[in-house]
């Protein structure tokens, strides 16, 4: 039966049900605004069905066998057997439970659901297809629309996900069964969160990076205990390589790479490598869904790689129609999404809202995790700060010694006059965790002085937040002061 052309009105239409767009619709529902939210696919979007969500929850299943697998020197000795099926199982009902909630949550706010695929017809209009044949469409007319898209895995030439042993992210995160051997191609926070999973669950992981070291953007002393763990969990690097081309080989694949400086192919040993594997997982960077909404239509622009560009109320370059998530650029986190549509929402309900990414925290789920949030110490002295930093390492903390991970530190970066936090950088056990308690800190301009007074329970990881106040401040009790 053919649908047909239903025409209806929403005050704010927002397209995409990723973290950044159900928020948004939520946000906009308990604003009494009129919300209409449109999905092609599936509820919670890539971080819950493909990305943030899946992926922590194998992390955490592998670290359970891993674990308990090596474990003598607490006294343990196990051999566990992991069945991936099961495994995979399990992430997938953490997974339908998640995005069930988020359409409960937004119907419980007044959030009308429409399900299809939906693109600019005029810049007050959108049509939505609900695919599949016979299935129709209708056309939506909105005051405010928000864009909230997404990404997809870039693909590079020679590597289409079209081909069973080449993977993305997402059919990686969906394997029933353990690859024998993996190349994975990028050493960003995806490519080592998959290696670090794959390592533990016994694949002969090689990763293989165009750069010169791994997860680009972060200081080097956070890196260096993720690639040291990484090491000694049998992944093997190769920095400076491109991946140019993969064909079939024995029982498997052979990756086939490039160096990636011209000048390194002069060298002696620079030339290219050949990696026999039964699998290849491509993570290079993530690009965004704009190229399929027929943004013309509405006048809405985007830069040269097909980012939104917004400013700090999230709109783009026209006025009503908003751009929040993935799709309008770095950074590319489902926390900063969540953010930026609970502030488009809020200023089309005309409050006050702007974007600021001063406490913006991220985090990668390696071993050990990395949080950040705020300014480096290079930063801060770019901005013309004069940083005073204070560190404490987890070697001289009582609860990481306890946990079996001590390897890491907390860093706090602040300016020397008043002592107000300006960022930290941490790297150790449950670093995810302990960096908000620093966002916090920049969030409600908090000094040393703060951080360093507040007693924090015994024994815990969070002491040694403290302890790195302390330390900067000259008077740390655990750790040498500078
Ligand atoms: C493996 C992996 C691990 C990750 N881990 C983390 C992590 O630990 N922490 C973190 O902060 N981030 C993580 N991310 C990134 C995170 O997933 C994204 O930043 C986040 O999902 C972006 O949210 P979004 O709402 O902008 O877009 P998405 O989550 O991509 O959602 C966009 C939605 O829009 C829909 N859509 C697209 N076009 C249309 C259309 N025309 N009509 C209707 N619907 C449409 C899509 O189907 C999708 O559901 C990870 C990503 C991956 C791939």
């Amino acid at each position: 039966m053919v649908v047909g052309d239903i025409s209806t009105g929403t005050d704010v239409l927002v397209i995409g049900a990723g973290p950044a767009g159900y928020v948004a619709a939520i946000r906009a529902g308990q604003l009494d605004l009129d919300v209409t939210l449109v999905e092609k696919e599936a509820y919670g979007g890539t971080c819950l069905n493909h990305g943030c969500i899946p992926s922590k929850a194998l992390i955490t299943a592998t670290n359970v066998a891993h674990e308990a697998g090596h474990a003598e020197e607490m006294g343990i000795h196990a051999d566990p057997a992991v069945d991936m099926a099961g495994m995979v199982g399990w992430k997938d009902d953490v997974v339908t439970q998640l995005t069930s909630g988020v359409e409960k949550l937004c119907k419980a706010n007044g959030v009308n659901l429409l399900e299809g695929t939906a693109h600019f017809a005029d810049e007050h209009t959108v049509r939505v297809s609900h695919g599949g044949e016979g299935q129709g469409s209708e056309s939506i007319e909105f005051e405010h629309a928000i864009v909230a898209t997404g990404s997809r895995p870039i693909e590079i030439p020679n590597f289409s996900y079209e081909d069973d042993p080449v993977l993305s992210s997402r059919e990686a995160l969906a394997l029933e069964s353990i690859p024998e051997s993996l190349v994975v191609v990028g050493a960003g926070y995806i490519g080592m969160e998959l290696a670090g999973v794959f390592a533990k669950l016994g694949t002969e992981v090689t990763v293989i990076e165009m750069l010169e070291d791994i997860l680009p953007g972060y200081e080097a002393d956070l890196k260096r205990p993720v690639k040291k763990r990484a090491k000694e969990l049998g992944v093997d690097f190769h920095f400076g390589q491109t991946a140019s081309e993969w064909h079939e080989h024995g029982d498997g694949i052979r990756v086939v790479t490039e160096p990636a400086e011209a000048e390194a192919e002069a060298e002696a040993d620079g030339g290219g490598l050949e990696l026999d594997a039964e699998k290849v997982l491509v993570a290079v960077g993530r690009a965004p869904v704009s190229d399929t909404l027929d943004l013309e239509a509405a006048g809405v622009e985007t830069d040269d790689r097909g980012f939104l560009e917004t400013d700090d109320r999230g709109r783009t370059n026209v006025e009503h129609i908003f751009a929040v998530g993935d799709v309008a650029g770095e950074p590319m986190l489902a926390h900063a999404g969540s953010y930026e549509g609970q502030v488009a929402a809020e200023v089309i309900a005309g409050e006050p809202s702007a974007i600021d990414y001063q406490a913006m925290p991220a985090a990668v789920f390696t071993e050990p995790e990395i949080g950040t949030v705020g300014l480096t110490e290079a930063e801060a002295e770019e901005q013309g700060f004069e940083p005073v930093v204070g560190k404490f390492p987890f070697m001289a903390s009582g609860r990481a010694l306890t946990t079996g991970h001590a390897d890491g530190f907390v860093k706090i970066v602040a300016e020397e006059e008043a002592g107000f936090v300006l960022g930290a950088q941490i790297v150790g056990p449950e670093a995810s965790e302990l960096i908000a308690e620093l966002g916090l800190a920049i969030e409600l301009g908090a000094t040393l002085e703060d951080v360093a007074a507040t007693v924090h329970a015994h024994p815990t990881l969070a002491e040694s937040v403290m302890e790195a106040a302390e330390n900067a401040l000259g008077h740390a009790i655990h750790t040498l002061n500078r």
